[in-house]
C-alpha cells in the first residue's frame, strides 16, 4: 500500500476550516498530516501525490442502516454476499457500513449476525464493516413498516444476550413501549451498543422516558412511528423537539417529503440528523422485481414497493442522498458534511477513529467533484474506488 498525498484539495470535516486549497498525507492507514497551500516538499517522497484541481476532499460516508444491494442483503447470511455489498457501496463514497437484519426468526437472526461478525474480521477490500445493525425483532406490529410481523415479538431476554454475545451488534432498532425494552436497553448500554427507538407507537412521553433512559438514535425518522398530533406529539414530536439524540432520515424523496428532512434539519440542527439509505437488495441492479418475505415487491421510480404499496427499503446510495439534502437544504457540503460521517460514526461507535479528518484517525476518505459526484474512495489508506476505474491506479492490499 503506497501512502498518499491529496494536493489542490478544498477539505471538508477538519478541525478548522481552511481559507483556501489545502493538502493531506496518509501514512498507512491514517492520516499523517494536513495543511493549507502547498505540502512541505519532504512529504512527496514516497507517496502517491494526487492533485485534485479544487475537489472536495472529505470523511468517507458511513451508512448505519443499510440491508443489501447487487443481489445480497445482511439476511443471507453469507460472507461473500456481505462483501460483494461492501464492493458496490465504496463505489458510491461509502468506506464503513453496519449491515443491518431485518426482523426474523432466531436461528436465521443468528446466522446473519455471525456472517457480520465474519465479514467484520475480514479485510473487505471495500467499504469496512463495522457490525450490525440489528432493526428488531424487538418492535411494534402497529408500526412493522416491510417488517415481518409474524417475528415480532416481546423481548426475551436470553434471546437478546445471545444476539449481543454474538459481539456483531453496533446498533439495534427497538420500540421502547414493548415488554422488556427496559431490560434490554439498559443491557446495551452495558455493553456499548447503541440504541434506536424505532418502529414504534410510542407516545412523546415513552420516546423521553428512552431517550433519559439511555437511548441515543432514532430509526428512519418519519417512517413506521407515531406521528405528530398538536396534543398528542408522538416519536416524531420528540424527533422535532427532544434534545440528546441523533435521528436517522432516508432522503430518497420517496420515505419522506423534502420540507420534512429539512424541517428535521432546522429542528435537530447539522449535529444530530444522519442520513441513511436503507436500501435493498435490488440496489445497484437493473432489477425490477422480486420477493421478500414470500410477497412480491417491484422497483419503480427509486423505490422498493409490496404490491399493495407498502415501502419496502430503497434504492438509494449515500452519494444520492447527500446530493438530495445538499439541493433541498440549501447548505453548502462544508456545512453539512457531518450527516453522512460524524454523526453516524457516534451512531456506530468509531467516532474515536472515523468520521472526520484529524492526525491519527483513520485514512477513510471521499473525493468528489464540483457536482458532488464520487471521483475516489479510500478505505484506510487504500483506494478502493476510482470513478471511471483505472485499474493500474488503484494500489492492491
Ligand atoms: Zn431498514
Amino acid at each position: 500500500m503506497t501512502d498518499l498525498l491529496f494536493t489542490d484539495a478544498q477539505l471538508i470535516g477538519i478541525p478548522h476550516p481552511l481559507p483556501g486549497r489545502g493538502w493531506l498525507a496518509t501514512s498507512g492507514r491514517r492520516i499523517e498530516a494536513f495543511g493549507d497551500g502547498d505540502p512541505p516538499a519532504g512529504l512527496r517522497a514516497g507517496r502517491t501525490v494526487l492533485p485534485l484541481g479544487g475537489a472536495f476532499l472529505l470523511p468517507g460516508f458511513i451508512d448505519v442502516h443499510v440491508h443489501g444491494a447487487v443481489g445480497s442483503e445482511a439476511m443471507d447470511g453469507d460472507v461473500p454476499g456481505l462483501l460483494a455489498m461492501s464492493a458496490f457501496y465504496a463505489t458510491r463514497g461509502v468506506t464503513s457500513f453496519l449491515p443491518t437484519t431485518w426482523t426474523a426468526d432466531r436461528a436465521t437472526t443468528l446466522a446473519a449476525l455471525d456472517a457480520i461478525a465474519a465479514a467484520t474480521a475480514l479485510d473487505s477490500g471495500g467499504a469496512r464493516i463495522l457490525g450490525a445493525h440489528m432493526e428488531g425483532p424487538y418492535l411494534s406490529s402497529a408500526r412493522c413498516g416491510a417488517q415481518d410481523p409474524r417475528h415480532i415479538r416481546e423481548v426475551d431476554r436470553d434471546e437478546a444476550a445471545a444476539f449481543l454475545d454474538t459481539g456483531a451488534v453496533r446498533l439495534i432498532t427497538v420500540a421502547p413501549e414493548t415488554a422488556g425494552a427496559d431490560d434490554l436497553l439498559d443491557e446495551c448500554r452495558r455493553r456499548g451498543v447503541t440504541v434506536s427507538v424505532g418502529h414504534t407507537d410510542a407516545t412523546y412521553e415513552q420516546v423521553a422516558a428512552a431517550v433519559s433512559r439511555g437511548a441515543r438514535h432514532m430509526t428512519h425518522t418519519y417512517n413506521a412511528m407515531t406521528p405528530l398530533r398538536h396534543r398528542a406529539p408522538g416519536a416524531v414530536g420528540a424527533a422535532l423537539a427532544l434534545p440528546g439524540f441523533q435521528a436517522e432520515v432516508i432522503a430518497d424523496e420517496v420515505h419522506v417529503h423534502p420540507a420534512a428532512v429539512r424541517a428535521l434539519l432546522r429542528a435537530r440542527g447539522i449535529d444530530e440528523v444522519v442520513l441513511v439509505t436503507d436500501a435493498i437488495r435490488p440496489t445497484g441492479t437493473s432489477t425490477v422485481g422480486g420477493q421478500l418475505q414470500g410477497r412480491a415487491v417491484a422497483v419503480r421510480d427509486g423505490a422498493v414497493r409490496f404490491d399493495d404499496g407498502q415501502l419496502v427499503g430503497s434504492v438509494l446510495t449515500m452519494d444520492l442522498a447527500l446530493r438530495n439534502v445538499l439541493r433541498l437544504s440549501g447548505l453548502p457540503l462544508s456545512e453539512l458534511w457531518p450527516v453522512v460521517s460524524r454523526n453516524p460514526a457516534f451512531s456506530a461507535g468509531v467516532a474515536d477513529r472515523k468520521g472526520r479528518l484529524a492526525v491519527g484517525m483513520d485514512a477513510d476518505l471521499v473525493v468528489l467533484d464540483e457536482d458532488h459526484q464520487v471521483v475516489r474512495t479510500v478505505v484506510e489508506g487504500r483506494t478502493v474506488h476510482i470513478a471511471g476505474d483505472s485499474a493500474d491506479e488503484r494500489t492492491t492490499p
